[in-house]
């Protein structure tokens, strides 16, 4: 690991201030360490967010919707019951992610950053395509965990079991740096790499996540989140799907479909949801919305089951909301 000089501060504007001056922020450290060990990340200065109090925890204000800070403990949305009541998917979705204690260290704002798992990336001696070089090595390596569609010259998956069930919420994002503040769709967020684009994430320099906001409209909807993994436990989502709905006398409105670990980005096909509108989730209308969201897909040597599993999961996942 490289050396690097470590700020803790209390106020938001401290933190901005170094960040301007080419800080790189750390949270609860779980991805960001590891890359920093791996030699992947060498920041010459780490600004700890951990001690600015204002971006931890949640507030549900009636009609004025869900906000999150970014600095909230993953294990605080799991373990809340009030939240639970509220918005139940993301206790579903995170009871399976990483291990407990990755869970308490983890923050909302880091899930959301955290950087993708492909094995030629997380090994400092390949210099793939996303690291700056010419060829990708999964696409004709081992690539059994990698994505089945929307990948161009990188083939990796969207990682995060947070996110899908966020975005099947409507969720936005509230940014700061210190040239001022912004709010974008969550899914804006996400990149996948393609020409000039070697990035995961569209954040610009010095800046942070500071809130994730869910409209109250979306939290009239009914969620579910499934995860398919190789393993019960400390296990990223070979495939992910959130799905929500309202339902009303039975019939499905506001359809939203999210999948995880099947592409470089969350993976949404507004088609999908749309011919889903005002169907009673019968198994004919959930099974011909699993095909529109698969219809793109090219699996790889090894990845071809994910195309299997991602269409079941999204049959059953849909059929849960009318269960
Ligand atoms: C073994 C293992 C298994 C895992 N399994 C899963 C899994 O199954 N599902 C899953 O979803 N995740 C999984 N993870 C990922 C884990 O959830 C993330 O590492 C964690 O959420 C990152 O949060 P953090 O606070 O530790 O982020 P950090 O490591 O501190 O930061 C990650 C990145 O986000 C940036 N960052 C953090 N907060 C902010 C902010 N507020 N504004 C701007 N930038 C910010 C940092 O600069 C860094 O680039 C796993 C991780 C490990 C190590
Ligand atoms: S999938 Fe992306 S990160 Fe993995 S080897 Fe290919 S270019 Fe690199």
């Amino acid at each position: 690991m490289n050396a690097f000089s470590y700020a803790r501060p209390r106020a938001l504007a401290e933190a901005l201030r170094m960040l301007r001056n080419g800080a790189i922020a750390l949270a609860g450290g779980t991805d960001l360490v590891g890359l920093m060990k791996d030699g992947l990340a060498r920041p010459a200065s780490l600004v700890d967010l951990t001690g600015i109090e204002g971006l931890r925890g949640w507030s549900h204000g009636k009609g004025r919707g869900l906000r999150i800070g970014a600095l909230t403990p993953l294990v605080e949305l799991e373990t809340s019951d009030a939240l639970a009541k509220t918005m139940p998917i993301l206790r579903e979705s995170l009871r399976d992610a990483a291990t407990v204690q990755l869970r308490t260290m983890g923050t909302v704002g880091g899930n959301l950053l955290q950087r993708n798992r492909c094995w030629y990336f997380r090994d400092e001696g390949t210099v793939c395509w996303l690291k700056g070089g010419s060829r990708c090595f999964a696409i004709d390596g081992e690539n059994r965990y990698h994505a089945i569609i929307g990948a161009q010259e990188c083939v990796i998956v969207s990682p995060s079991d947070l996110v899908p069930a966020l975005l099947a919420y409507d969720a936005e994002i509230a940014l700061t740096s210190s040239r001022g503040t912004r709010q974008m769709k969550l899914a804006d967020l996400f990149v996948a790499p393609h020409g000039r684009e070697r990035r995961e994430h569209a954040l610009r320099p010095g800046e942070l996540i500071t809130e994730v906001r869910v409209p109250e409209a979306a939290l009239a909807r009914r969620g579910t989140y499934l995860k398919a993994m190789d393993r019960k436990a400390w296990s990223f989502a070979l495939v992910s799907v959130a799905a929500a709905a309202k339902i009303e006398r039975g019939v499905a409105r506001d359809v939203r479909l999210i999948m995880g670990g099947v592409a470089p980005v969350p993976w949404r096909v507004s088609a999908a949801e749309k011919a889903l509108e005002g169907t009673t989730l019968d198994d004919a209308a959930c099974a011909d919305a699993a095909d529109r969201v698969l219809a793109g897909a090219t699996p790889l040597r090894d990845n071809g089951y994910k195309v299997t599993l991602a269409r079941e999961l999204v049959r059953r996942a849909l059929r849960s909301l009318v269960a």
